[in-house]
């Protein structure tokens, strides 16, 4: 069984091929990138469309597979930008129907676990998602995947980026910061925002940016920014292991390159007894090979191919876990 795999959520248009025991043959991918201005959800749907046949294309030479060889398409449903998505599934429907080929729509999210699942091997763990617009604390339980704890306001990612853009470092901030925290001497109190099992990280973020602008070193900020927003994530986690009784913890998404947040997060597992992964950096950002294995897991469901539609904002705990048993 073999699935070609479309990706549009966002800023990346990705196509995949994908074989049933996980191999990802080809992995193509394009991401809409700007010098100033954040995501204009009109040009990057433009950018898509444009790019969407070329991408495509490569993903099936490099794969060295035939379209006559591949058994249905998978594409990205949602969540994700609206005009993005319309453009995946456009492309996705075209080659469905000239093909004859039956199609399966997934949910991003959703991939991102199972992508992270199959390349760590991890089998039940509680997953630690935490990219530029999402953080959420999710586990599989009573038949779902149950999202545990989130953020209330702007995700870890986004965070990190808005204090790097206030003083200076560019985009994308979470890689820049990380370095500059290596440097920094002296911890730096700031708001510690847990409720219940949410986090809440923006007024750290303005807090932040205040001392900066008062003269309080960036090297010092960016390694009390780092040691505080980490240490409200590993509390939630740690709180969500012990009520779901597992033993693993799987941290997923583009901060997932963090490793003092790898660090801190093996830290507390150890002193559980459990075990933490953390999916292999080419992987942690979006891209079309999970979504080909997310068609996998649930080749065998089938929607009137009319009915299918984008669903920008499909929550996890939504989604029928046909595949886990
Ligand atoms: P989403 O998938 O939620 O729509 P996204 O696609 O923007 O968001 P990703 O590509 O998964 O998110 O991750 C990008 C985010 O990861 C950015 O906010 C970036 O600053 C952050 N990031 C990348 N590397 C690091 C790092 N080493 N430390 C901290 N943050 C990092």
């Amino acid at each position: 069984m073999l699935t070609l795999a479309i990706e549009s959520t966002a800023h990346t248009f990705g196509a995949s091929v994908v074989n049933s025991k996980g191999k990802i043959l080809s992995d193509i991918r394009d991401m809409y990138q700007t010098k100033k201005e954040g995501l204009e959800p009109r040009k990057v749907a433009e950018h898509h469309k444009n790019i969407g046949d070329l991408i495509i294309e490569k993903a099936l030479k490099d794969s060295k597979k035939k379209m006559k060889g591949i058994s249905f398409i998978s594409f990205s449903q949602g969540p994700g930008l609206p005009l993005s998505l319309v453009e995946g599934m456009r492309f996705a429907k075209l080659l469905a129907k000239a093909h004859k080929k039956p199609l399966i729509g997934v949910n991003h999210i959703c991939a991102h676990l199972e992508i992270g699942k199959l390349l760590t091997k991890a089998r039940n763990p509680v997953f630690v998602f935490t990219s530029g617009a999402n953080t959420q604390i999710i586990a599989h339980e009573g038949g779902k995947y149950r999202i545990f704890g989130e953020c209330l306001s702007i995700a870890l990612g986004n965070a990190l980026d808005k204090f790097a853009r206030e003083i200076g470092l560019g985009f994308p901030g979470g890689p820049k910061i990380e370095q500059l925290a290596k440097s920094g001497k002296k911890y730096i109190e700031l708001p510690y925002v847990v409720k219940g099992m949410d986090v809440e990280f923006s007024g750290i973020v303005t807090h932040a940016i205040n001392l900066y602008k008062k003269g309080v070193s960036k090297e010092d900020l960016c390694y009390s920014l780092q040691e505080t927003m980490f240490a409200m994530l590993v509390e939630v986690t740690e709180r969500a292991l012990a009520h779901c009784d597992k033993n693993e913890v799987l941290l997923i998404g583009g901060v997932a390159a963090n490793q003092r947040l790898c660090e801190m997060l093996n830290i507390m597992c150890r002193e559980r007894k459990a075990k933490f992964y953390a999916v292999p950096i080419k992987y942690s950002g979006d891209n079309a090979a999970m979504i080909g294995w997310q068609g996998i897991l649930e080749h065998k469901k089938r929607e009137s191919f009319d009915k299918i539609d984008i669903k920008p904002n499909w929550r996890i705990d939504q989604v029928e876990t046909i595949w886990i048993k």
